[in-house]
């Protein structure tokens, strides 16, 4: 019997690394509001998430909700139902109504083909998102948006370190959220961030997220507080300088669950396969067929508990299917995000799992 593996396990720098970058702390004794991690972590991501000025959150769902309000929209919003649980919330607590759009088969990614048919005189944004890394087809949507002048907010809580043709997927879009929760590729504990080109929005973001204090005196709007801390930024400061490493180690993980599994009758890895893409192998989530495969995805999932190897069924339920939502929407709409929730499992994959991990978890997966 081998030791437990969670599906996920967050990365952390050296011990000393971390206390020595927080030492500061307990000289200037400024622990929140915008202090000097925060602004160096927030130029820092600018460079590495594609050029676009950062603002930081508390945490990615704040980010996107703060977003979403900042940018004044108003209406039904086109999102995917095959999502984590914030993206749907977040559009739904800025006051918009979600507008559910089917995926592609081979990604996850929003389907720009059935984009335009939902498109009414109410839409005012379409918020996609780069589920497990997968990059969505800007072009397509960006050019529909503009056609029908609506703004592009993408969910790539995902995409950290992801690009295409040399685009990172914080350029992409009016607006990219980024979440650094400690399951995350790369993370601050608890942490988001926004990237948008537009000043208007980042200064509208910066009272949003505090309050909407303008200065001692004058507040302009009811906002929450939303700010990230020291401890947090510092954190990420550690994480960032780790990056290559990290992803260099889940992609030595990630390689060997393809060769094991690409190929195998029933089996799908829901990643793109595209020259242009830099993956930053962020989850390996896999569809199981039950007719050709001969199992479904609960089975392999109960397997897999047997022998303490932790997976999990991200996506599942579709948001369509929600308690919260189900009575509003109708899953069958979108056939395709209904068939991928229901095969897909993702497996174990962090910085320590390495090629040796991939295998044990590949012999249960493939012993049925
Ligand atoms: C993690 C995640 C979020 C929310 O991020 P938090 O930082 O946990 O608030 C939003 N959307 C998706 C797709 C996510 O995976």
């Amino acid at each position: 019997m081998g030791k437990q593996i969670n599906v996920t396990r967050s990365s952390m720098p050296p011990f000393e690394e971390y206390v020595e970058e927080i030492r500061s702390l307990w000289d200037s004794r400024w622990l929140t509001n915008m202090g000097e991690k925060h602004n160096q972590l927030e130029q820092k991501l600018q460079e590495v998430l594609g050029g676009k000025r950062v603002s930081l959150f508390t945490n990615g769902h704040m980010a996107l909700e703060l977003v979403l309000q900042a940018m004044g929209l108003e209406g039904e919003v086109i999102t995917t139902p095959f999502t984590f649980v914030s993206t749907t919330h977040a559009i739904v607590r800025a006051g918009l109504t979600p507008v559910f759009c089917d995926v592609k088969e081979s990604d996850g990614t929003l389907d720009p083909d059935k984009l335009e048919a939902l498109i009414t005189p109410r839409t005012c944004a379409i918020v996609p998102v780069h589920v497990y890394g997968n990059l969505c087809d800007d072009e397509a949507i960006s050019a529909i948006a503009k056609k029908h002048g609506l703004k592009v907010i993408y969910d790539a809580a995902h995409a950290f370190g992801a690009s295409r043709n040399g685009v990172a997927a914080g350029a992409l879009g009016d607006a990219a959220m980024f979440s650094f929760h400690a399951t995350k590729v790369f993370h601050t504990i608890e942490g988001g961030g926004i990237c948008c080109a537009d000043p208007a929005v980042h200064r509208t973001l910066d009272r949003l997220r505090d309050f909407g204090i303008l200065d001692a005196e004058h507040v302009s709007m009811p906002a929450p507080n939303a700010k990230m801390n020291e401890f947090c930024a510092a954190m990420g400061l550690c994480n960032l300088r780790r990056m290559d490493e990290v992803i260099a180690a889940r992609k030595e993980a990630a390689v060997r669950y393809m060769e094991r599994l690409e190929g195998v009758p029933g089996v799908h890895i829901l990643l793109q396969k595209d020259e242009a893409l830099i993956p930053n192998y962020a989850y390996l989530p896999v569809t199981f067929d039950p007719e050709t495969f001969g199992e479904g995805r609960n089975d392999v999932m109960s397997r897999l508990a047997a022998e303490h190897i932790g997976s999990r069924k991200y996506f599942y339920p579709l948001m369509s299917d929600l308690t919260c939502y189900r009575e509003q929407y109708d899953s069958a709409a979108t056939p395709v995000a209904k068939k991928l929730a229901s095969q897909v499992l993702t497996l174990p994959l962090f910085e320590e799992l390495g090629a040796e991990g991939a295998d044990r978890i590949c012999d249960i997966v493939l012993r049925h």
